[in-house]
């Protein structure tokens, strides 16, 4: 591979073209594993980002896939519909929690929030109070790098100095503090109820990441938390947004993280999981009341359509992951990965330089002290046939469900190796 082409000429996640990091040439990828050009297999514990949730080279997915490209890959969603969309979405009604009713097929993660957003303002728009149309966020929140949606990031990491004149300004309470499986006291949401109160008037919608803060911070909270928020916008008036984009399709241990507090948001997005890592595509539902909302309004229509919606190919595949997905017994795996996160990686709980070991589910996370070196221990953990990508003070694991208990322990050891020797 042309690796020097791709230092001068690509850009890579938020990486610099003056001083590029290194990138690992991957050839194929089958399981859990990715091969790199040189043969080397490296154990994938980020799923690539939260998504490949049956591995790599899944033979029902490639199926799907295949005999959809057979009959066509694409055609535009304007005037139009297929089988792909109807049989994904109607699974989708089915399986999130009740009252999501309503899809929208979105091209990504961070475009199902820009949706997520304009609905919730258009909602409000049609009830006859355009002003309420700011967002509630919580600090520590990621909802993705579009403009909606990173003006709804923690402002701190998600840069907003950087384009301040240019992002939405909306308003941000606490991350919240009440560890998951805790009750939530008056107390603790004190903050976010006095912003609710004190705003009401120009809020549209409280947004958060039900249960697990992925990019932003790794954090997991109490599901009574979630449980009050719920009620807070009933009280007030609020639609409420949850962004499962990381936690959906049973990451957390349920298959959305909105069971865990047993609600139904008004609007919820969807993302990563959602093809099991194959295709790009997204999904925003929201409820009968938001949907008809919307097109009783001035517009009488939702404002949004992008080219690819609904493509075919990936709704297929979508289709075809949730249906192995749910054929499968995925919450004893999940529940086994996180008991054995759990047991593996407690030894790093008393190492110096490591300041919380956690796990929730299928994600394991240990907070170091100290940002780590990303570079270094990358290199030292490929050493081991491990494939993590760190950031900040954050060495986290959230492997395919499919992961057998070796390559688990792999994994862990390799974290526990190297960071313990970090300390
Ligand atoms: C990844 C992520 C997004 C953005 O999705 P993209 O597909 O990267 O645009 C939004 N919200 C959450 C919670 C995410 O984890």
């Amino acid at each position: 591979m042309d690796l020097d082409f791709d230092r001068k000429h690509i850009w890579h996640p938020y990486s610099s073209l003056i001083d590029p990091p290194p990138v690992y040439p991957v050839a194929r990828a089958e399981g859990v594993r990715l091969y790199l050009e040189d043969g080397r297999g490296l154990i994938d514990g980020m799923s690539s980002w939260w998504s490949a949730l049956h591995g790599y080279n899944v033979p029902e997915l490639n199926q799907a896939m295949r005999e959809q490209m057979d009959k066509m890959s694409h055609v535009m969603f304007g005037g139009l519909t297929h089988e792909p969309a109807i049989e994904l979405c109607k699974k989708l009604v089915e399986i999130t929690p009740p009252g999501l009713n309503r899809v929208f097929l979105a091209d990504s993660g961070s475009v199902s929030v820009e949706v997520a957003i304009k609905m919730a303002i258009q909602y409000w728009h049609s009830q006859g109070k355009p002003q309420k149309s700011k967002l509630l966020a919580l600090r520590n929140g990621y909802h993705g790098d579009t403009f909606g949606a990173m003006a709804t990031c923690d402002p701190i990491t998600g840069m907003h100095h950087l384009f301040t004149g240019q992002l939405s300004q909306h308003l941000f309470a606490p991350a919240p503090q009440v560890p998951f499986g805790s009750t939530c006291s008056d107390r603790d949401i004190a903050e976010l109820r006095q912003q609710v109160e004190e705003n009401r008037d120009q809020l549209a919608a409280i947004i958060l990441e039900p249960i697990v803060q992925g990019a932003g911070g790794m954090r997991f909270y109490s599901a009574d938390y979630l449980r009050r928020v719920r009620e807070l916008c009933d009280e007030h008036d609020l639609l409420l947004i949850a962004d499962e984009i990381a936690t959906g399709f049973g990451r957390s241990g349920k298959l959305f993280a909105c069971e865990h507090a047993d609600i139904t948001p008004d609007i919820l997005t969807l993302g990563k999981a959602l093809t099991g890592g194959t295709m790009t595509l997204a999904a925003t539902l929201c409820t009968d009341k938001v949907a008809e909302g919307i097109c009783q309004g001035e517009a009488g229509v939702f404002m949004h359509g992008p080219t690819f919606m609904g493509n075919p190919l990936a709704c297929a595949v979508a289709d075809a992951s949730i249906q192995l997905l749910l054929s499968g017994p995925w919450q004893e795996r999940v529940t086994a990965i996180e008991q054995q996160m759990t047991e593996q990686l407690a030894p790093l709980k008393s190492a110096q330089n490591v300041a919380d070991v956690r796990t929730l589910g299928a994600i394991g996370v240990v907070e170091m002290r100290e940002p780590v070196k990303m570079a270094k221990l990358q290199e030292a953990l490929i050493e081991r046939g491990v494939w993590l990508r760190p950031f900040g003070k954050l060495v986290y694991a959230m492997p395919p469900y499919v992961i057998s208990k070796e390559d688990l322990s792999q994994l862990t050891s390799a974290m526990v190796e190297v960071l313990g020797e970090l300390s």
